[in-house]
């Protein structure tokens, strides 16, 4: 990942320094942020060199309405190359037949694929937010929410693990249209099987969200939903490591409704420079490298999590199978710190989190008692066990601290250092 920045973007950042400071700025200044400090939001990564250049190239200014083959606009033979390639990269990835690759966004991949299989109105059930489900799998405040009747399950009370009697019991009588599976906030190995054949039992369709953990799904770290699911969707840019979007895949008989739901239905002409993006992406996880990053994310995030835990920081469910885990804060220390205190002594030494809610939550979801911690990004920056056993120490340090300055000032100076030996892009704007 280290290294300079390509001629292309040399140029990039030139023309743009001389024409808008102001952004330009802006830019270096992020830059910068990313470089010196440690990125543990467990849906961020870095993208490769080569992702940032087909997203910031001149794909951008091509109109694609339609789907390879079949589109409203001239000229769109070569973007359809592009097209064709990430389709073809990412049937292959997640041995699928069929895909699209054209939704913004992974809320947009999941709108779709709701609507191609159900009217407004009809029932949705899905993974309640405050148990580690998404926004999109039924929020009030969410169209999901508000254009279906939802019902929501989530963790066994005392488990913290998914509770599959409680979806099993709700579908039986409720017979929901969708049953959705899938988390942002979720620490352990979904079953999709089992989920799938209660979906099968009640006459559901079954759609799984994978946004999280496309990566460990594509390398087989995670057990594949495919062959469960009407439809499976992801967003691009977690642990897959792409550019920022979505994805729809499943058998071709259901992509075909899916596609016009994406456009016409819900959106307009398709990115075609993240469209290049995602096939380079594509590209990058079909190598033997990134099985060996996704198993490098797994042993990190257990050490991580064994750490922790031997510094007296509690996780829900004891630990992690994934690339994430929550610190109960209840559990942690005097059991007083709360989630949006954390988040804020942590950045204030330059790690990055965010607050979270755990399981039988009795804060607002604006303070919360936990944060939510992962490993993908530090991982792609070159950083192993051993620096997993630093950062789960200034971690405990700063939380059982309750934030003394002194701490948190010694440990921003430490994790500068740290850093400093992972360059992400280098620093050569
Ligand atoms: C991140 C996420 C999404 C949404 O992705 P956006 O691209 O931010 O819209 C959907 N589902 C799950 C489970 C996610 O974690």
């Amino acid at each position: 990942m280290a290294g300079a920045f390509t001629d292309q973007n040399k140029s990039f950042y030139t023309s743009l320094k001389l024409q808008d400071p102001s952004i330009y700025e802006a830019i270096v200044k992020e830059h910068k942020r990313e470089e010196e400090g440690l990125e543990l939001i467990a849906s961020e990564n870095y993208v490769s060199q080569a992702v940032l250049d087909a997203q910031g190239s001149i794909l951008t200014n091509k109109y694609a309405e339609g789907y390879p083959k079949k589109r409203y606009y001239g000229g769109c033979e070569f973007v359809d190359e592009a097209e064709s390639l990430a389709i073809e990269r990412v049937c292959k990835l997640f041995q699928v037949e069929a895909a699209n690759v054209q939704p913004h966004s992974g809320s947009q991949a999941n709108m779709a694929a709701f609507l191609a299989l159900m009217k407004p109105g009809e029932t949705l059930c899905g993974m309640s937010l405050a148990h580690g489900g998404h926004l999109t799998h039924g929020s009030p405040a969410n169209f999901s929410g508000k254009l279906f009747k939802v019902l929501s399950y989530g963790v066994h009370p005392e488990t913290h693990r998914l509770d599959y009697d409680l979806v099993r019991a709700l579908a039986i009588k409720e017979k929901p249209k969708v049953i959705v599976a899938g988390a942002s906030a979720y620490p352990r190995i979904i079953d999709f099987e089992s989920l799938g054949q209660i979906a099968k039992e009640t006459g559901a369709h079954f759609v799984v969200d994978i946004a999280h953990i496309a990566g460990l799904v594509a390398t087989g770290l995670h057990p594949s939903p495919i062959s469960h699911a009407t439809y499976t969707t992801s967003t691009t840019h977690k642990t897959l490591r792409g550019p920022r979007g979505g994805i729809v895949l499943g058998k071709p008989e259901y992509i075909k409704q899916l596609n016009s739901w994406i456009f016409p239905g819900i959106q307009g002409g398709p990115l075609m420079h993240v469209i290049a993006a995602k096939a380079v992406a594509f590209g990058e996880a079909l190598k033997p490298e990134f099985k060996q990053y996704q198993n490098q994310i797994l042993k990190n995030s257990k050490t991580l999590a064994e750490i922790l835990i031997s510094h007296g920081v509690c996780l829900v469910t004891g630990g992690t199978d994934n690339h994430l885990m929550l610190v109960d804060l209840t559990q942690t220390g005097d059991g007083e710190i709360t989630g949006k205190d954390a988040e804020n002594w942590l950045d204030q030494a330059g790690i990055t989190v965010n607050k979270n809610t755990v399981p039988n939550e009795k804060r607002s979801p604006f303070i919360a008692s936990g944060i939510r911690i992962g490993v993908p990004a530090i991982t792609t920056r070159g950083m192993k066990e051993n620096e997993m056993k630093f950062i789960g120490q200034w971690i405990s340090e700063i939380l059982h601290n309750k934030g003394k300055t002194e701490i948190i000032t010694k440990i921003r100076n430490q994790v500068i250092e740290l850093c400093k030996n992972f360059p992400i892009y280098g620093l050569k704007t």
